[in-house]
């Protein structure tokens, strides 16, 4: 309701405000009018009696007086003729005489003739011998003693009419009590209209302060009658003013992102229970979409806050361009009746809001658009900026009916859905006990972390010619309770996935320096290599701890290889370049590991001063199978001999593969012939028992 609305609707309330504070003056005055109008009246009916008393006094005396001798006489006939003419006078309307005893003796009425029995009046008349008056309604009665020397010889009773005896025009006092009610009736006019003055202004302030208190939104109030009330509604508007902004602003700090001026979290989920009101309102299924551009996070942090929120802003205002036209030609009318709305949730995550579709092929095909959309690169500031796309999907009301729900299930979906570049997943059931289980998942892992359990396990790298063990490769193991070790496999997806592979790997390379330390301290120096995780290079102090812990273990430097994957040493050359070039310096060495797996292994050879090449064992082990595979690992040799590096084939399971990689000039080996990755005790019981030269018979039973 809007607050003109509002007013008009309080104005019978309004006016009923008036009516009380006039009907207030006028019961007032009214009651003070009453109490002086009563006494007035109460007086005058007092003054009035005791006229008639007089009256009617004078009257029966000055008959008695005039008629005396004939109505004490002892003619009947005399006695009559004087009451006939008693009764005849003006106001009287009955006379009667009463002897002695009380007993009626004659009767004169004008319209009642019937013989009434004497009253207590004359009865006390004759017992006191004086006058005794009776004013009933209309009429007085007077019962006068009739005295002969002293001796009560009978009574005169006369019926008087109170009109015709009183005769009187009203008294003042009358006049005053209706001049007050003029008065009155005048007063009460002029205070309505005083009223009426007063609390039009402050009845509308009053609903003006109730419709803001409601609203949170009001016209300006307009008060022109030119005292303190039109001074107060001024007040009042400037007031309104600034609160309707501070109103604004909190709204759009509350509800908005800065950097997009799309809706934040919280005005996501405002317009999703709006939605899912209006489609469960309309029978109609909708769905919410988490959008996660992929990278952004990485690229913020490198150009800076102020920057990312300039680039995040160009994203967004890019993502509702495409989403309009998404909307158009995907759902047709229905983005004409009920367009899908975007909002920024944070992060790297932008939510849309779809209402409804025709059909779930149009739901698939509009989440697979929004992908493609989040993929196409951008330009900004003379840089071209490609992110990938994921995106997840909840349906509502199936997979929930309220915003967190559906947030965090589309949430969940674009978290499966992440490994699949530019594809869009719909939520499942499943994926919430998969969520369960990598909760579950993630705690152990951190638990493990702390508790040291993963350590360093050492597979053998041999050197085909002498078939001595020069060197083994560092692999994590989780120590689990009851002794038995999970291998990565289990649990080097889990931990990139946290976050948490940068802390395992480094537990493996503190363990595997202690052990390599130790080793050497006995004088069998040998040399380990240690994975080394994109999590790890991403972090600037990656140097500082490397060198930290040769310095805590008392690890030879040159004894150290760090593996580093295509992968990882491609993500960011330069940063890569920063970390690994102090630690070659100081004699560590770095070896590119899976070599020819990646699609990018030459470019990654050429950005990283490597030592050493690893063969990765998906070549070796098609050697038989692949007629290019013996090619292939022919170039990777040509290539390193040329480039100065060392060569470590991988995944060497057979005598034959052996052979083969020596003849081709291959000098180090590593695979199952040789041995798995074992625990340092059997490492060093290898290296100790086969001596240095590892004789082809034995190297078998190794395997
Ligand atoms: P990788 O670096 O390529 O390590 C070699 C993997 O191949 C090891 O598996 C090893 O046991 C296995 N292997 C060795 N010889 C043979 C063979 O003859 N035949 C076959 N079929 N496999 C062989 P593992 O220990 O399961 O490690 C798997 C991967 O986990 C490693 O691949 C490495 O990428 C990663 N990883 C292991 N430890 C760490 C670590 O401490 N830090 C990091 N960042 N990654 C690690
Ligand atoms: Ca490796
Ligand atoms: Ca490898």
């Amino acid at each position: 309701m809007t607050a003109q609305r509002l007013l008009r609707s309080e104005k019978g309330r309004g006016l009923g405000l008036e009516i009380r504070f006039v009907l207030l003056v006028v019961c007032l005055a009214g009651l003070f009018a009453g109490i002086a109008s009563i006494s007035v009246m109460s007086a005058e009916r007092a003054n009035r009696d005791a006229m008639l008393g007089h009256a009617a006094i004078a009257l029966a005396g000055q008959a008695l007086t005039e008629r005396f001798d004939a109505l004490t006489g002892t003619l009947p006939q005399a006695r009559e003729a004087a009451l006939k003419s008693i009764a005849a006078k003006p106001g009287v309307e009955r006379a009667e005489l009463y002897d002695a005893q009380g007993a009626l003796s004659h009767l004169e009425s004008r319209s009642d003739r019937r013989i009434l029995p004497a009253g207590e009046d004359v009865r006390a008349a004759l017992a006191q011998g004086e006058p005794l008056l009776r004013l009933a309604q209309g009429k007085v009665s007077i019962a006068l003693p009739i005295l002969q020397q002293g001796a009560v010889t009978g009574a005169l009773r006369l019926i008087l009419d109170r009109d015709r005896l009183a005769g009187a025009p009203p008294s003042a006092l009358g006049g005053l009590a209706l001049g007050l009610l003029a008065v009155l009736l005048f007063g009460g006019g002029i205070a309505f209209l005083m009223a009426r003055r007063i609390t039009q202004p402050l009845q509308q302030l009053t609903q003006y302060a109730r419709s803001l208190s409601q609203q949170h939104q009001s016209n300006k109030i307009e008060i022109h009658s030119g005292d303190e009330f039109e001074t107060l509604a001024g007040a009042f508007n400037a007031v309104t003013a600034r609160f309707e902004e501070s109103m604004r602003r909190i709204e759009r700090l509350a509800f908005r992102d800065p950097a997009t001026d799309l809706p934040n979290l919280a005005g996501a989920h405002r317009v999703i229970a709006e939605q899912i009101d209006a489609s469960l309102a309309a029978h109609e299924a909708g769905v919410v979409f988490v959008l996660r551009v992929e990278r952004l996070d990485n690229v913020a942090e490198m150009i800076g806050n102020d920057r990312a929120q300039e680039l995040i802003g160009m994203i967004g205002a890019r993502l509702r361009l495409r989403l309009k036209s998404i909307d158009q030609t995907v759902r047709l009318t229905k983005a004409a009746d009920r367009p899908s709305i975007l909002a920024r949730m944070g992060g790297a995550d932008f939510c849309v809001v779809t209402p409804s579709f025709s059909s779930g092929a149009d739901a698939g095909r509009f989440a697979q658009r929004l992908a493609a959309a989040l993929g196409q690169p951008i330009e900004w500031r003379d840089q071209m900026f490609s992110f990938g796309g994921r995106v997840g999907a909840a349906v509502f009301p199936r997979d929930g009916q309220d915003p967190d729900t559906l947030i965090r299930h589309a949430t969940l979906a674009v978290g499966v859905a992440s490994g699949e570049p530019g594809r869009a997943r719909f939520f499942a059931r499943e994926m919430e006990k998969a969520a369960a289980r990598r909760i579950t998942a993630e705690r152990d892992i951190r638990a493990a972390i702390e508790q040291r359990a993963f350590v360093a396990h050492f597979q053998p790298k041999i050197d085909l010619q002498t078939r001595r063990v020069v060197g083994a490769e560092a692999l994590a193991r989780w120590m689990q309770p009851n002794g038995v070790m999970i291998g990565p496999g289990q649990f080097i997806g889990p931990a990139e996935e946290f976050g948490l592979i940068g802390p395992i790997s480094e537990a493996v390379l503190v363990d595997a320096c202690w052990k390599a330390a130790g080793w050497a301290r006995e004088g069998d120096p040998i040399k380990v290599s240690v994975n080394v995780s994109p999590l790890q290079l991403a972090d600037d102090r990656f140097t500082d701890r490397v060198k930290r812990v040769l310095l805590e273990t008392g690890m030879p430097p040159n004894l150290l290889e760090l593996e580093i994957t295509e992968s990882v040493a491609l993500t960011d050359p330069e940063q890569a370049g920063r970390l690994v070039y102090p630690l070659k310096d100081i004699g560590v060495s770095i070896a590119l590991d899976d070599f020819g797996c990646g699609h990018s292994s030459l470019t990654a050879l050429s950005r990283l001063p490597f030592d050493i090449v690893k063969i990765d064992q998906q070549f070796v082990r098609a050697l038989d199978k692949d007629p290019h595979a013996p090619a292939i690992i022919e170039t990777i040799l040509t290539l390193a001999n040329r480039l100065g590096c060392d060569v470590v084939a991988e995944g060497v399971e057979t005598e034959r593969e052996a052979e083969w990689l020596e003849r081709q000039g291959c000098r180090i080996a590593q695979g199952f012939l040789f041995g798995p990755a074992m625990p340092p005790h059997e490492f060093r019981r290898m290296q100790q028992t086969y001596g240095h030269v590892l004789p082809d018979s034995d190297a078998a039973q190794v395997a």
